[in-house]
């Protein structure tokens, strides 16, 4: 870092503002975490510097002896992790890792099947500004009005209507877990891959805390940067008759080189992930979502579904009557940080939106539990219902003071200590 300050003291001035906000609020985004020391050294390390297009032992570039141990390493230990057939490490992100799927079995104009991005899906799942919606016909499921959770039915009576290629099952505001198993039968009778795109929930999957997905589908496509607490990448774990196709969609078809550096902190991670440290962690993380649901329920903040099974709940706010866009801002100049989210069925357009979106991932990882999740609940409370979004109200400057006792009882980062 000394040799950045001494270079380009602007850019590390704004390292330094940034680390000084992730410590100062309470971090609630669900797609967020706070990953290790041992990653980040991997991530600002001089693999950056290394060209190794290709695979491990069949590289387009001479010198690539070390970063083929890295690479393996990081393959040999997500099929361990996952208990999966083949592992490809190299997508650069969660929708580049979506698109090597599409591209290893579709064909533009072919028709997919996913939940809708209003009901919890994602862009990358044929929503129509997306690639996805742009290359494919996508029909989309969603949740059923009464239980708020997927519409099996409806997957089942669209996938014979339209009989399509891809089956997709996973999003990025979906509380419950998913039904694997009905999915894949679903895709048997109407011969369609099943494919199950994990980013959001994959670190409790390897924390061993919820199912797993890997038994059940033909593709499991993941970020690395949200539970699971690893670099920001992504990766795609298959059955053995998909492997081939997959490694030559993420190269040559959609990507070039891989990023060695991030390649390298994937397999810190995954290794990480196997310790007995993660797996407390990702049952803390589950207890503490419950806990943060339940005491926004208690305050009229209704969790979607009634409660969630996972990391993240979704909430509506008609019961305190804001719109999730005021909240988000209220929240925000109070110290707190989540995003305003649709809710099913929202009448709201999605930049106000009716709800808010919050997960347990980074005060987990600073070491927050149940009792805390109460005090945060509160906080939010009567951030969004006592004040307007200034944060010179007193009553935003008063909610950030207790923040401020709270991440200092429980800090991002903390320093080491002295001596
Ligand atoms: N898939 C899901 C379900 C996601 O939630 C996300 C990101 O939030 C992605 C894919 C895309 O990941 P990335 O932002 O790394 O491209």
């Amino acid at each position: 870092f000394s040799a950045l300050l001494e270079q380009d003291p602007d850019i590390a001035g704004l390292l330094v503002s940034e680390l000084d906000r992730q410590r100062a609020g309470i971090q609630l985004i669900a797609s967020e975490n706070q990953t290790s020391p041992a990653v980040l050294a991997a991530l600002g390390s001089t693999l950056s510097n290394k060209y190794a297009e290709g695979y491990p032992d069949a590289r387009y570039y001479g010198g690539c002896a070390e970063v083929d141990k890295v690479e393996k390493l990081a393959i040999e230990r997500a099929k361990e992790l996952f208990g999966a057939d083949h592992a490809n490490v190299q997508p650069h992100s969660g929708a580049s890792a979506n698109q090597a799927v599409y591209g290893a079995f579709a064909s533009p104009g072919d028709t997919i099947l996913a939940m809708s991005l209003d009901h919890g899906g994602h862009l990358t799942h044929g929503f129509k500004v997306s690639f996805s919606g742009k290359w494919f016909n996508a029909v989309h499921y969603g949740v059923a009005q009464d239980t708020e959770d997927i519409d099996y039915d409806q997957v089942e009576a669209l996938a014979k209507e339209h009989r399509p290629r891809i089956i997709l099952a996973g999003g990025s505001a979906i509380p419950r877990l998913i039904d694997f198993e009905r999915f894949r039968a679903i895709a048997d009778e109407v011969g369609a891959i099943f494919w199950v795109d994990a980013a959001h929930f994959i670190g409790l999957v390897a924390g061993k805390v919820i199912p797993s997905p890997v038994p059940h589908a033909d593709i499991v496509s993941f970020t690395t940067h949200k539970v699971l607490r690893g670099p920001r990448g992504g990766a795609i774990v298959c059955k053995e008759e998909h492997a081939k196709k997959i490694d030559r969609a993420v190269f040559p078809m959609m990507q070039g080189g891989p990023l060695m550096h991030g390649v390298a902190g994937k397999a810190v991670n995954f290794a990480e992930c196997m310790t007995p440290a993660y797996q407390a962690y990702a049952q803390q993380v589950l207890d503490n979502a419950a806990a943060l649901a339940g005491a926004l329920d208690a305050h009229d903040i209704r969790p979607i579904t009634g409660g969630t099974d996972t990391h993240l709940s979704l909430h509506d706010l008609r019961g305190v009557g804001v719109t999730g866009r005021d909240a988000e801002a209220r929240c925000d100049a109070a110290g707190i940080v989540l995003n305003k989210n649709a809710i099913p069925f929202d009448p709201e357009k999605p930049n106000v939106a009716s709800g808010i979106r919050v997960g347990s991932p980074s005060v987990t990882t600073q070491g927050m539990g149940t009792e805390q999740m109460g005090t945060i609940a509160d906080l939010i409370h009567r951030a969004v219902t006592e004040t307007d979004g200034d944060p010179e109200h007193p009553v935003a400057r008063e909610i950030r003071a207790q923040v401020g006792e709270l991440v200092t009882s429980y800090p991002a980062y903390p320093e080491p200590a002295a001596g």
